[in-house]
């Protein structure tokens, strides 16, 4: 997988049809191109796990994580688990980034994409008609078992986190947590706060709480994600978001996000700054996010 594999992202998609996946058109995006869901494995599996990516579409590592996965799941037999995955959740955004990205992919290149709306955030009403595409076809689901929207940081980042559903199951949300500490190269820092402020709650190294909102809250109105969604609907035993960095950055540990910002900036803008940091190349990155996702999958496998 390669960061240029942005530009033929449909053909990809199509390939794993030819491999035995199920693919299907799930609605049209506000321009006309196709929303997929891919859905691989035993149909008959009890256990179902849905994977999301690509609602802030800049954060380009997550559709090529999906499409990663399921060429996986396609060569090797896949777990006794049904794998239900939307590859592109904004194909119009995601299409501008993959045109805008040089042939020869650097860490100022992919900061610089800027192509973003929060779908992520406004799931739950009808702004965008790719987030009530989405919410259409995971309402025909029997039950979820766990779900993941997949997202980057990013940026440089002082290290690696990912956000957890408070319903989650706290058995899981420890197991996954201590295979990630065993797994991630131990130059990347599993960080102990959340840079961003959102969450308050730690609950393992690079593990924090996302607070999930009841459900009358979840009206229409008022917007929320689609981990609140899932949630609500199908209680599933484990609920996550990745936030992986395109680059780690030690030395910003105990910094402000303003302090992050203002690095991240830098690098942008001239292609370098004053601290040191290491950029985690796209098969890091992509081992990081299957590792995670297998770690559920493994769990839910033998549940
Ligand atoms: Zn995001």
């Amino acid at each position: 997988m390669e960061w240029v594999d942005l530009k033929q992202l449909d053909t990809l998609i199509r390939q794993t049809k030819v491999l035995g996946a199920d693919v299907e058109e799930i609605g049209v995006s506000g321009e006309g191109r196709s929303i997929y869901a891919v859905s691989v494995g035993d149909k008959q599996a009890t256990r179902t796990v849905v994977i999301v990516a690509g609602f802030h579409a800049a954060e380009v590592i997550a559709p090529l994580t999906a499409i990663s996965i399921l060429q996986t799941l396609t060569e090797n037999p896949p777990p006794p688990v049904r794998f239900c995955i939307v590859p592109v959740a904004d194909p119009d955004f995601v299409s501008r980034n993959a045109n805008e990205l040089p042939t020869n992919v650097t860490l100022q290149a992919l900061l610089n994409l800027n192509h973003q709306r929060d779908l992520e955030g406004h799931f739950t009403t009808n702004t965008y008609p790719e987030c009530v595409a989405i919410r259409q076809w995971l309402e025909h689901f029997d039950r979820i078992d766990a779900y993941f929207s997949l997202h980057s940081a990013h940026c440089i980042s002082p290290g690696l986190f990912f956000y957890v559903g408070s319903k989650s199951n706290l058995g899981w949300v420890n197991q996954v947590a201590s295979q990630i500490t065993a797994t991630t190269p131990n130059w990347i820092l599993l960080l102990s706060h959340d840079p961003t402020g959102l969450s308050q709650k730690a609950l393992s190294p690079g593990f924090f709480e996302l607070e999930i909102s009841e459900r009358e809250k979840l009206n229409g109105v008022t917007p929320g994600s689609s981990l609140a969604f899932v949630t609500q609907r199908f209680q599933p035993q484990y609920v996550g978001a990745s936030e992986m960095p395109l680059a780690v950055c030690p030395a910003l540990t105990e910094a402000s996000l303003a302090e992050i910002d203002q690095c991240n900036r830098d690098v942008k803008q001239a292609g370098h700054t004053s601290y040191s940091f290491q950029e985690i190349d796209l098969d890091t990155q992509l081992y990081i996010m299957k590792s995670w996702i297998w770690s559920v999958v493994d769990i839910a496998a033998a549940a």
